[in-house]
């Protein structure tokens, strides 16, 4: 199996179970019980792994709250903020392209009252900010932009949204579950007031995420989505997952980025040479090092991932695709739905090989033929 669906979920790398393996077996400890050695050991595990995600993007370690991951992360960003009693603003701005882990929260939002614009992107997914700005009002309380787009890796530039927002006294959100530990990113710098992060993209372990919030300049208010404890300084109780927290430090100590971009530009123009009318969706924005979205005209993106057992791929985002429904993101892009339904998403990993790129050109441009060869043979066949 060659898998190049890495941003849907990574393989753990080795170094990082080595560093969680005592935490399964015998320093057990439950973090919040410091009255004993056990419990103290595990404390000082998460408190080592916050500074490790702190110090990836610029943080002070009291500034991150550990969750289940990114979805419980956008949900504690948005809820959370919106259901604090400090702000009396309604208006929140989001893109049309967000995870729907963002999406979905904004429609709780909206039918709890707050108002919400989701902002258009152009034909290669990119934001216009002047209309971010534009969009701005008094009443505007957050805005809500990813960092990466996780179906086509389009990159937004989100110092200089942090910077605009500021400059209007809004917060700023970013879910930056694919960016994290692969793209430079400083809070402060960018004006990052919260973030969102998730352990299973990274090569850690899933179940485990990262919410920063700002403390200071501005102070963030955020509610609580889980009570019982006051784990977290309030924000997220429940006993810490300590094994899969010592995944996620470590995880973002080790690079990313080890010739992966390589990789992705020999797969990508392997594939625009070998066979025509492929579009990269995205391809004129700034991307991810990892990830490509080619459309293949004349294929169904499905259709061809079952002519291609042995290639791990995936024809729009793994949390959309169980419901069967052509991709809204590319939607969004202005594709058509030819091109939608045509389109598959390559994303590549820190133990992807030349042999396994080499290999999935073939396969892929096997595939391709094969399928415009029939489609062309069943037109032939019904126009005579
Ligand atoms: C994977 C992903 C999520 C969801 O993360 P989980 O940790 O699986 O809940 C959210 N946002 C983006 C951009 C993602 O790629």
């Amino acid at each position: 199996m060659i898998y190049l669906d890495h941003n849907a979920t990574t393989p753990l790398d080795p170094r990082v179970l080595d560093a969680m393996m005592p935490f399964l077996t015998d320093r057990f400890g439950n973090a919040a019980s410091r009255h004993h050695s056990l419990g103290c050991d595990a404390a000082t595990a998460t408190e080592t792994a916050r500074e490790q995600v702190a110090s990836t993007i610029g943080a002070d370690p009291r500034e991150s709250v550990w969750t289940s991951g990114a979805t419980e992360s956008d949900n504690l960003a948005l809820q959370g903020v919106f259901g604090s009693p400090v702000y009396k603003k309604r208006h929140l701005i989001t893109v049309a392209t967000e995870h729907r882990a963002v999406l979905d929260t904004c429609e709780v939002l909206q039918r709890q009252g707050a108002q919400v614009t989701f902002l258009p992107v152009d034909t290669d997914g990119r934001l216009d900010l002047d209309r971010l700005v534009s969009a701005m009002t008094d009443e505007t309380l957050l805005v809500s932009v990813m960092h990466a787009n996780n179906e086509t890796g389009v990159v937004h530039p989100i110092a200089e949204i942090g910077k605009r927002c500021r400059a209007r006294g809004v917060l700023f959100h970013t879910d930056a579950t694919q960016s994290f530990a692969k793209e430079p990113i400083d809070v402060n710098a960018m004006h990052i007031d919260l973030l969102s992060a998730s352990a299973h993209k990274i090569h850690g372990p899933k179940g485990v995420g990262l919410l920063y919030v700002r403390r200071r300049d501005p102070r963030v208010r955020c509610q609580a989505l889980l009570h019982g404890g006051g784990h977290e300084r309030g924000l997220r109780s429940g006993t810490l997952n300590v094994p899969g927290i010592v995944g996620m430090g470590h995880a973002a100590t080790l690079p990313f980025d080890t010739g992966i971009e390589a990789l992705r530009d020999r797969l990508e123009q392997g594939l625009l040479t070998t066979l025509n009318r492929v579009q990269v969706n995205g391809g004129r924005a700034r991307r991810l090092t990892t990830t490509t979205n080619l459309s293949f005209d004349g294929v169904d993106g499905a259709t061809l991932m079952k002519r291609m057992p042995d290639l791990a791929v995936s024809s729009s985002s793994a949390c959309t695709s169980a419901l069967l429904q052509p991709s809204y993101v590319l939607g969004a892009m202005g594709c058509n739905e030819e091109r939608t339904r045509g389109s598959v998403r390559f994303s590549l990993g820190r133990f992807n090989t030349v042999d396994e790129i080499d290999a999935a050109i073939a396969m892929v441009a096997d595939a391709v033929t094969t399928l415009r060869q029939r489609g062309d043979d069943q037109r032939g066949v019904t126009r005579s």
